[in-house]
């Protein structure tokens, strides 16, 4: 299995490029955000708790959010791994990662590709996103910055945690949706042949 950690910061194009990494290799994104958000839409106390975080840009705690992830990734069969869209965004979800790929399924993270992207372009593409996602905390400037310094406060460390391993490769997520496709695919690709 290929099991890939797509990072980088909110509005860094994890979401559009998981979709294309799903399709180019039979990989299931998981996205925490995308889960929250079912949950939300539902009203389910799990929605209720985590639009309370949500809201301000801030993060759902550790515990909650991993319980999560680890119900919805037994439900997926038939794929040729997974990509993590939005998890892990701290080092202890990090470890809880590699805990559940070993227990539940005795696998590992293959690689974290980091998508890079300038903090400006960051806010006026979520800004731009707001305008047709409906999601609120697109909408607002100051959630979006909110989320970005919660992002280099808790989440850019666990950059360090796949570095250690040799797994971090990062990608200039600037320019042509096709071309950094590309790009990370090439990297998908060097493990599909070891
Ligand atoms: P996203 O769609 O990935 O930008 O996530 C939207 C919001 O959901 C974040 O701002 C957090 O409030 C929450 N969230 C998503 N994934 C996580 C996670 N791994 N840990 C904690 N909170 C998360």
């Amino acid at each position: 299995m290929i099991n890939i950690v797509l990072f980088g910061p909110p509005g860094s194009g994890k979401g559009t490029q998981s979709k294309y990494l799903e399709k180019t290799f039979n990989l299931k994104q998981l996205s925490t955000g995308d889960m929250f958000r079912y949950n939300l839409k539902h009203d389910t106390d799990l929605g209720k708790l985590a639009r309370s975080y949500m809201d301000k840009g801030h993060l759902v705690p550790d515990e909650v959010t991993t319980d999560m992830l680890r119900a919805e990734l037994t439900k997926h069969k038939g794929f040729d791994g997974f990509i993590f869209d939005g998890y892990p965004r701290t080092t202890a979800q990090a470890e809880s990662l590699d805990q559940i790929l070993k227990e539940d399924m005795d696998e590992e993270v293959t690689i974290c590709l980091s998508l890079r992207v300038d903090d400006e372009i960051l806010v006026s593409r979520l800004l731009e996103r707001g305008k047709e996602s409906g999601r609120a905390d697109d909408a607002n400037e100051e959630i979006i910055r909110e989320r970005i310094r919660e992002y280099y406060q808790k989440t850019d460390e666990v950059a360090e945690f796949y570095k250690a391993q040799n797994k971090y490769v990062e990608i200039d997520g600037v320019g042509n949706i096709d071309e950094i496709a590309e790009k990370l695919s090439c990297q998908v690709e060097l493990h599909i042949s070891e």
